[in-house]
């Protein structure tokens, strides 16, 4: 069916990523899952999707490869014709105080974090532009809008989204083409599972709302962006109240 839409969503394995596939497979999509592998979790996620009734497809993918993302969009819509959300949620964290992070803690976090939207958006741009139309939601984090202790490189990367995603929305703003940022706060998943529990509790105390926000809440704002006509260069935080 030529109407149905497909989004590709990067770290989809688990997490915000898996729970924001299955909320665009809710919202119509059929939906590609990109993750390093195959796996349990990747098999869930594709289970989930297809529970909607939605089509899922399966990629293993390095996003930090250039070569390889490029390799993938190609087979991609080859197989689904067309892509017409791109979700840059992949995402590592290599957390160290400045003073200890190696030059590999900085450049890794940036090569996944950052570099991995810009390879992403690289490969899906043209067909975007020959669609007229696209919208891409890059998953950064309020780290990138106040900084952290601990997370000088996770920081930068998700800075660095912010500024990738307001000048990709000027770029392509007349070629039909959105382009917005998604800054969750703290969210139950194994990256943040993987904290001590005097970080997590440090963490939640500075929430307003006094508890960590569910990946489907980052989700539900990812579907109302992929729906998004006229709304572009935009930074939503869904983090409790956490960044006001
Ligand atoms: P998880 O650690 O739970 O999941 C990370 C996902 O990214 C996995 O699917 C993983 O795939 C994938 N991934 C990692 N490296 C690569 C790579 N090189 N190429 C392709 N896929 C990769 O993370 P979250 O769900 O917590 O986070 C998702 C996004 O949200 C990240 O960008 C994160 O920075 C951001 N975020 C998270 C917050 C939180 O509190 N959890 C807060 C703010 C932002 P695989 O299974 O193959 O390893």
């Amino acid at each position: 069916m030529a109407d149905v839409k497909t989004a590709l969503v990067t770290g989809a394995s688990r997490g915000i990523g898996r729970a924001i596939a299955i909320a665009l497979a809710k919202e119509g999509m059929d939906v590609a899952v990109i993750a390093t592998a195959d796996s349990p979790a990747v098999q869930e996620t594709v289970r989930l999707i297809e529970e909607t009734g939605r089509k899922a497809y399966f990629a293993a993918c390095d996003v930090s490869d250039f070569a390889a993302c490029g390799a993938c969009v190609t087979a991609l819509l080859e197989e689904a014709g067309t892509i017409d959300v791109l979700v840059n949620n992949a995402g590592i964290t290599r957390d160290k105080l400045l003073l200890q992070m190696r030059e590999e803690d900085f450049d890794d976090v940036i090569a996944v974090n950052l570099k991995g939207a810009f390879n992403m958006t690289k490969a899906l741009l043209r067909h975007f532009l020959k669609n007229k139309a696209g919208n891409i939601i890059n998953i950064s984090s309020v780290v990138g809008l106040m900084g952290n202790a601990g997370q000088a490189n996770y920081a930068a990367s998700k800075a660095g989204l912010i500024g990738f995603t307001k000048s990709v929305a000027k770029e392509y703003a007349a070629k039909g083409i959105v382009c917005n940022a998604i800054c969750p706060g703290y969210i139950e998943t194994d990256m943040t599972g993987q904290m001590p529990q005097a970080a997590r509790e440090k963490l939640c105390a500075a929430v307003p709302m006094q508890r960590p926000g569910l990946p489907e809440e980052v989700a539900a704002a990812a579907a109302f962006l992929s729906r998004s006509t006229y709304i572009t260069g935009e930074t939503l935080r869904i983090d409790g109240g956490m960044c006001m």
